[in-house]
């Protein structure tokens, strides 16, 4: 709010106001009205006063210390500050285990697989991103340049309308929330923010319009590649040395990031690879995150990001915001056996070390990965992770940047960019990818 708004607004009330008569003001002089106003002020004084002391304990989360106990820490923080998770799989669950129809999907029940309603609500869960993920094409369904028609936008839609379908099927539960005051707004109102992500360029057709139209259904995100190079940049792939196809970004994965700061798509670096990373974030205006990647010096995987592009962010002026959401995967945390809660809250520390806490959050890939880390299970598990944190010595305002406001403000940042590139006037991007000849 604008002061000269507070000016206008408070003006009238500081005034005597055009109601008051002069009868109205002989009263207001009265030895008898004044005992009345002193007595009201004085009742309203010990009110407060006893609402204060009864409801100390609930205050806490927002002005208090948290208990010592860690458990209570945790959940006492969450319920103030509740979970909102960057990458959850659930929607191609829904696929392949139920070929995406939402009528058998009972999500009230225990459903197989990280994540259902009971969980969720035992977890704290504020808010995720419904991955509507579906997987590359091999080489040859590809074809050489990416060019061949496959069903990927098809099956993306498909994704979308599942998760939107759930989304829809359960409204006591599920908020549709395409804005970063959406989510606050669905917190609010006690429901889970869901938010829809894209996980790879390769759904994209090679299409800026396929780009303008997801967004228009509500996706938030764009991850730029899956596990394999597409027409706007390099993966990071699975396994160390994958060859590089663009060195990093392609002339049209510039492009792309340039729409997507114009129209608010978050820009996703997870999946991608190094240098795609560095030239991402060198090129974009907007704030960028990484939907569910941990870190490569904790354990040393290609999906993990390096110190060195770590380095890269920050709110200082060399630097981008970004928000770089954790992922649970086994494979990702630690050798093979040892994955478990207290190695995920490693790489969470290891990245605040060198971005700073600001820039940390949680996205736990939950539904997409097979083993899960000893300790963080499933949904419901979320605040044992906090209370770990805790433990360690996090405070509540550090840990409640780690579980929402970090991806708020990263969120927040990337719309205030997409309202100032249009506000200039700046024209959507109808770039046509070289090597398309229908078009
Ligand atoms: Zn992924």
């Amino acid at each position: 709010m604008s002061s000269s708004t507070n000016t206008g607004e408070q003006a009238p009330l500081l005034g005597d106001g055009p109601s008051l008569n002069s009868q109205d003001r002989a009263k207001r002089q009265t030895p008898a009205a004044r005992v009345t106003i002193y007595g009201s002020l004085t009742l309203l004084f010990v009110v407060a006063l006893i609402l204060g002391i009864v409801f100390w304990e609930k205050l806490g989360g927002f002005v208090g210390n948290l208990p010592k106990d860690p458990e209570k820490a945790a959940k006492r923080l969450l319920d103030v500050a509740p979970i909102i998770d960057g990458h959850i799989d659930l929607p191609i669950l829904a696929r392949w285990a139920f070929r995406n129809n939402a009528t058998a999907i009972d999500l009230e029940g225990d459903l197989y697989g990280h994540v259902d309603i009971p969980r969720l609500r035992k977890g704290q869960v504020g808010g995720f991103f419904w991955s509507v993920y579906v997987g590359c094409p091999d080489d040859e369904a590809a074809g050489e340049d990416y060019i061949n028609a496959t069903w990927r936008v098809r099956d993306t839609l498909e994704q979308i309308d599942i998760a939107r379908e759930l989304i829809r099927k359960y409204p006591q539960t599920f908020e549709l929330s395409k804005t970063s005051n959406e989510i606050k707004s669905a917190i609010k109102l006690g429901k889970v923010a869901s938010l829809l992500g894209v996980e790879g360029g390769h759904q994209l057709g090679n299409s800026l319009s396929v780009l303008r139209q997801y967004y228009e259904l509500g996706v938030r995100y764009v991850t730029l590649t899956h596990t394999c190079h597409n027409a706007f940049a390099d993966s990071c792939g699975y396994v160390p040395g994958i060859k590089p196809r663009w060195n990093g970004l392609s002339p049209l994965g510039k492009t792309l990031i340039e729409e997507m700061n114009r129209i608010g798509m978050l820009v996703d670096l997870s999946h991608t690879s190094d240098e795609t990373a560095r030239q991402a974030l060198k090129l974009s205006k907007a704030p960028v995150i990484w939907s569910h990647s941990s870190s490569r010096a904790v354990h040393d995987h290609p999906r993990n990001v390096p110190d060195d592009v770590l380095a890269l962010v920050g709110t200082e002026d060399n630097k981008t915001d970004a928000v770089v959401m954790v992922n649970f995967a086994p494979a990702f945390v630690a050798d093979d056996g040892k994955a478990d809660l207290e190695a995920v809250a490693d790489h969470v520390e290891h990245i605040a070390s060198i971005t700073g806490k600001k820039h940390v959050g949680i996205g736990s890939d939950f539904d997409g990965i097979e083993s899960v880390p000893k300790g963080l299970e499933d949904v419901s598990k979320y605040p044992a992770l906090i209370a770990e944190l805790y433990r360690r010595g996090w405070t509540r305002f550090e840990l409640s940047g780690l579980t929402g406001r970090n991806l708020l403000r990263v969120m927040a940042g990337a719309e205030r960019v997409a309202k100032d590139l249009q506000s200039v006037g700046t024209e959507p991007k109808y770039d046509i990818y070289t090597k398309r000849n229908d078009l």
